[in-house]
């Protein structure tokens, strides 16, 4: 664990403490999400959501376990409150420019395996979805 997480984790608990609008990343990500299961409740006709799978990719900024806290207050009161986060992490994906291949990524900073360099261009991995949605 590096400090930076866990510090990042003691203020995501602060601010939902203080329960404001915070611009913090994670949960404009789950107010986004929440919109999703709203917007699907109406078109696949459903009204509670007992399940959500959700694929983060490792290059997002997305930290799971804040988004496990986020979710659950972002979802209480709603057809979602107390449902299951479940979090599939998603391998990221560079392209190198210079030996114009397909690399796995582990991290945004990481050079390219093969010849060390860096003019890497993110294709996979960097993005956030609903993979699945378990409802009644
Ligand atoms: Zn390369």
């Amino acid at each position: 664990m590096n400090p930076g997480s866990s510090a990042c984790r003691a203020m995501t608990a602060a601010l939902l403490r203080r329960r404001e609008t915070a611009p913090l990343h994670e949960m404009s990500l789950c107010e986004g999400v929440l919109r999703i299961l709203q917007e699907q409740a109406r078109v696949q006709d459903y009204s509670r959501v007992l399940k959500v799978t959700l694929e983060i990719g490792e290059l997002s900024c997305a930290v799971p376990e804040s988004m496990e806290l986020c979710f659950e207050a972002v979802t209480r009161g709603t057809l979602a409150e107390g449902a299951t986060l479940e979090i599939v992490r998603t391998p990221g994906e560079a392209w190198c420019q210079d030996c114009q291949i397909a690399v796995p990524m582990k991290e945004r900073i990481s050079p390219c395996p093969h010849c060390g360099g860096f003019r890497m261009k993110v294709q996979s991995g960097d993005s956030m979805r609903v993979q699945q949605l378990e409802v009644d």
